[in-house]
């Protein structure tokens, strides 16, 4: 096979690193700091923020392959995979990246040079597509002048238009498309209604791959603005490439589907094998049914053994859940097949034969994804038979009746009964065109939810407690932290806790996002319960806690208690407090008065404040906000609250927050000029009590949901303190005083790029037998006529090998040179030489490929020049000397 998938993936990266790219290794498929997304569906998620201009590209050339997947939100090809040839979940998108340096001229002639010259498509199988507005994409094609003007056709945004989710970076977009030929149209168990390029369900016309010209920004609106910088972000599919080049490799004109594929059918026969020994017999490419299950399971293969991989466990919620519907739907498709016991991780071998060469990760980690998978597998195949049998008999009643709708209530059993997601569910009926009732099925799981919220919240709950209608306790922390009262309710349980209702407390309950207060309760007879948890319940004020001192019996019902807060922790507390008000306003100051509180959480440690924002906030603006926060601190403002009616407080401009719940009379807190709003919770009487702000870190939450934490007072010089002792620690590791340890890193970065320079220098001086290893000498034998040289070389990199070769070539005239490297951390390098004499004899390619697999690579190249790399340094003699055997 002269392209093996492998091959393509490479040749891809080689092609554009000879054009200035660097190559970057994938992204993981979790985005880090972006919770807008699921997973990444495209390259260009993870480099977002470099088209952003929020981060600096390693180069403004770069190049990779994306472990993608496709399985949620905007991008979601789950219900193609298996049923057409091109389309899976996970997928290795080949993309190269131009960040404000070349533009769509270059971007289109390098993928045709790529695509004819490399990789050799004949160009007149070739489409291309371009936007219609985009009169440059459409131009640099025509001046390119290798398609006719029939085949660079302009389609709008649904086609021409790429975005990777509802907001975020975006632009018109160039694609090219293969004509799979007229044999494509069937064979793959579906007609399509109608044929051309981007045409629905079309399997002739296929997009290869897909150049995007971003140069927009979509905010939350759906407003574009364009950015400073234009850039060039391209996705070409892995898989399709290798099925387009391999069908052109056939003799027998047979179209190859992207299961067709080297990579795939590695993992197909694990699949046959299994149905083989396990199932049914069922073989892959006999019938169009079963090859559905087939093509599932492989696909779902890949995306299990990734997630696994990247740390992502079964379960019931976001990404858990992804991967556990995926695993159960590939057991499904297994059922199918006749295989009734766990054998994904059989298949899992597969793809780890597949892959794990380009992805390392696969292979160290090939038992724990086995493990994984098979626990999953154990579990759902318990249910699964009962499952799928309990379907059979509501279609067939459903038949019966002439109906075409599942209840919902038979899906919801389904699911919590029997473990079928209910995609999965849905997929099963897919064929017989029943669909879901989704209204009820909804309303039965928001049931459950619900449940499961009141249960969480009993599991923490504390004694049960009755309380009579119509009983109130009355706050009077506010200006208070002891005070006397009489004991209205009482709940007790074994081991001492205690849930006690009192007419009069200063402990505040819970609310407005600040914490309970904690403290003591005492009886006049000396009981002591230590209270850890205080709540409101409609009108009264829950105490919780245990008793420490005395009995429960001694906390009864008209008992005469006095009660203490923890001062400490309440202070705390409430300068966290104040602080949220006070950063509120510096949000809407400095960022916009669209900012709205989406929540918040304080705490004597910290405060927490999500709020509403587009994006990022970026290093300048944080810093002006904690600047604001301390200059309203230092001011030293006034604090001071008034109760007055909801409707007043709103005119004088108080910050009410949708969500919150007001009686008639409300609590309106002023910080001096700059700050207004309406909250329950304890303040500071002057911003200068809170003392100092640090912010301690911005993230994302949720779409278009920010959160800031910072913490005050002692919380904040800890923080201090924290960073202060690391620089420390820097500094003394660097032997210098905090203050010049930048420049000491300085230094020590520098002589560390002067070490790596002489590193190499002498490397290449080794390599070209000028040192120590030139003592070393190549073995030299004769066989039919042709001498043989070959020589262990450890530790020089292929580069310098290439040197080393000329060298030898030119000493021995007319010889095939076969040089060995072990580079350390199980990578080997392996290069044959040939003589120009001697290239119609014996062919550098072909030996490659021949002893490239002893050290578990492979490789090829030119007659006169081949190299490999290879992972098995042990064989590397044994590989050298296989050589002798191969001369002829
Ligand atoms: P299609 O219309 O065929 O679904 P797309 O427009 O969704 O493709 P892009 O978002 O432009 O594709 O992605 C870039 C490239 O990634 C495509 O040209 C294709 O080669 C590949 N690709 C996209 N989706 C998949 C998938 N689900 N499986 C395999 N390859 C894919
Ligand atoms: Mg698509």
């Amino acid at each position: 096979m002269r392209w093996t998938t492998a091959d393509i993936r490479q040749s891809f990266l080689d092609f554009f690193k000879e054009r200035g790219h660097t190559i970057v290794p994938s992204f993981p498929m979790v985005p880090k700091g972006d919770p807008t997304l699921l997973f990444v569906n495209a390259g260009m998620a993870p480099m977002k923020d470099y088209f952003l201009g929020i981060r600096t590209p390693p180069s403004r050339r770069v190049v990779d392959c994306q472990k993608c997947l496709r399985i949620s939100g905007k991008h979601n090809d789950l219900e193609a995979v298996g049923r057409d040839s091109y389309h899976h979940t996970f997928f290795e998108m080949l993309g190269n990246w131009s960040f404000g340096d070349y533009y769509k001229a270059e971007a289109i002639a390098w993928h045709w040079e790529l695509i004819t010259k490399l990789w050799g498509v004949d160009p007149r199988l070739l489409y291309a597509t371009v936007h219609k507005d985009d009169q440059e994409s459409e131009q640099a094609w025509v001046k390119l002048g290798v398609l006719p003007k029939e085949r660079i056709m302009r389609f709008g945004d649904k086609d021409n238009f790429w975005e990777m989710g509802e907001t975020g970076p975006c632009g018109p977009n160039s694609e090219i498309d293969i004509d799979r030929g007229e044999r494509s149209c069937d064979g793959s168990g579906h007609l399509p209604l109608a044929c051309g390029v981007n045409v629905d369900g079309c399997e002739r016309f296929v997009e290869l791959g897909n150049l995007v010209f971003i140069q927009y920004n979509r905010d939350a609106s759906g407003k574009l603005t364009p950015l400073p910088h234009k850039h060039v972000d391209t996705g070409t599919g892995l898989e399709r490439v290798a099925a387009a080049l391999q069908s052109l490799e056939r003799s027998d004109g047979k179209v190859l589907g992207n299961y067709d594929i080297d990579l795939f059918q590695t993992i197909i026969k694990k699949i046959d094998t299994a149905a083989g020994e396990l199932g049914d017999g069922s073989h892959y490419g006999r019938n169009p049914v079963a090859d559905v299950s087939f093509r599932a399971i492989a696909d779902h293969a890949r995306t299990m053994a990734f997630l696994v991989a990247e740390g992502i466990t079964p379960g019931n919620t976001d990404r858990e859940y992804v991967l556990r519907r995926i695993i159960r739907r590939a057991a499904r498709h297994g059922r199918y097949l006749g295989i009734h016991r766990p054998f994904l991780a059989t298949v899992n071998d597969g793809v780890v034969a597949a892959m794990g060469g380009a992805y390392p990760e696969l292979s160290r980690q090939a038992g724990k994804i086995a493990e994984v998978i098979t626990a999953e597998e154990t579990r759902f195949g318990e249910t699964l038979d009962r499952g799928l049998e309990l379907i059979e008999e509501e279609k067939a009643r459903l038949k019966q009746a002439g109906r075409r709708s599942l209840s919902g209530a038979i899906a919801f059993k389904l699911y919590d009964t029997y473990g079928f997601p209910l995609d999965l569910t849905q997929d099963v009926l897919r064929n017989d065109g029943i669909e879901v009732d989704l209204a009820e099925f909804d309303r039965l799981m928001e049931g459950q939810r619900e449940r499961a919220r009141a249960a969480r919240k009993d599991d923490s709950a504390a004694p049960e407690i009755q309380i009579a209608a119509g009983t109130s306790s009355r706050f009077t922390g506010y200006h208070r932290y002891d005070g006397g009262s009489e004991i209205l309710a009482v709940g007790a349980q074994e081991g001492g806790s205690v849930a006690i209702v009192v007419a009069e407390t200063p402990f505040y309950p819970e609310g407005g996002g600040q914490v309970g207060d904690r403290g003591v309760i005492e009886t006049e007879s000396g009981a002591l319960a230590e209270i850890s948890e205080t709540r409101k319940a409609d009108g009264s004020i829950v105490h919780i806690g245990r008793v420490l001192q005395g009995e429960v019996e001694d906390f009864r019902r008209g008992a005469h208690v006095n009660l203490r807060v923890d001062r400490i922790r309440r202070d705390a507390a409430m300068l966290n407090h104040s602080a949220t008000h006070i950063l509120h306003y510096a949000l809407r100051d400095i960022l916009s008065t669209q900012v709205h509180q989406a929540g918040s959480l304080v705490t004597p440690e910290r405060l927490r404040f999500d709020f509403s924002h587009q994006g990022p906030v970026d290093a300048d603006a944080l810093s002006s906000i904690e600047e604001e926060i301390n200059a309203r601190i230092r001011e030293n403002a006034e604090v001071v609250v008034e109760e007055m009616s909801y409707d007043a407080a709103l005119k004088a401009g108080a910050l009410a927050f949708f969500g919150d719940k007001y009686g008639d009379v409300v609590r309106v807190v002023r910080m001096g000029d700059f700050s207004v709003e309406l909250c329950g919770g304890t303040h500071v009487r002057r911003t200068g009590d809170v003392g100092f702000f640090k912010l301690h870190g911005e993230s994302g939450v949720a779409a278009g949901v920010r959160r800031i934490e910072a913490a005050t007072g002692q919380g904040a010089l800890d923080a201090v303190r924290e960073q202060e002792k690391l620089l420390g620690q820097i500094g003394a590791k660097l032997g210098t005083n905090d203050a010049a340890a930048l420049e000491r890193l300085e230094k020590v970065l520098a002589r560390e790029r002067e070490l790596e320079k002489r590193l190499l220098a002498l490397e290449q001086k080794l390599a070209s037998g000028g040192g120590y290893a030139g003592s070393v000498a190549e073995t030299v034998r004769e066989v039919n006529g042709i001498k043989v040289v070959s020589r262990r070389a450890d530790g020089i990199d292929p580069r310098a090998l290439r040197e080393l070769a000329d060298k030898l070539r030119q000493k021995y005239a007319s010889a095939v040179v076969v040089l060995g490297s072990d580079l350390g951390e199980g990578k080997v390098a392996l290069l044959v030489a040939v003589t120009a004499d001697l290239t119609d004899r014996v062919k550098a390619g072909d030996i490659i490929k021949q002893i490239a697999p002893i050290v578990g690579g492979s490789g090829g190249g030119r007659p006169d020049l081949a190299q490999a790399g290879g992972r098995d340094a042990e064989k590397l003699d044994a590989a050298l000397d296989k050589v002798i055997s191969l001369v002829v």
